[in-house]
């Protein structure tokens, strides 16, 4: 089984990420914030992460320097994910080490998608 990491601040938006996932038969895990995420990644990295930019202690893209900075067993795959009023720094994340990013609110298909892009779904 497959491994996703939903990282975000919302509960809400965890709770829709882990029903979708779940969907596709993936075996989920969350963190609330990108230190949480790190911890995770260096105990059991995930097959691939969705990353919120907006997070309390550690944001979206402190994590991804932080994640390149790490050794780590295996390097997850990350999907960056935005708001319209994010857009601007899509080129950041990608910079930092996202492979691919999307827009909330996401659904089934597009999550679905991004997932086949960055092979694994
Ligand atoms: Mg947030």
């Amino acid at each position: 089984m497959k491994t996703c990491l939903v990282v975000d601040d919302s509960k809400v938006i965890r709770k829709v990420a882990r029903h979708i996932l779940e969907g596709l038969s993936f075996s989920v895990d969350e963190a609330g914030d990108g230190r949480e995420a790190l911890d995770r990644c260096q105990s059991s990295p995930p097959d691939v992460i969705l990353l919120d930019w907006n997070m309390p202690v550690m944001s979206g893209i402190e994590f991804l320097r932080a994640l390149g900075q790490t050794e780590i067993a295996r390097r997850p795959k990350i999907v960056f994910c935005t708001t319209e009023d994010d857009v601007g720094h899509i080129r950041a994340a990608i910079d930092a080490g996202a492979d691919e990013y999307m827009m909330k609110p996401f659904d089934r298909a597009t999550i679905e998608n991004k997932l086949q892009i960055v092979g694994v779904a």
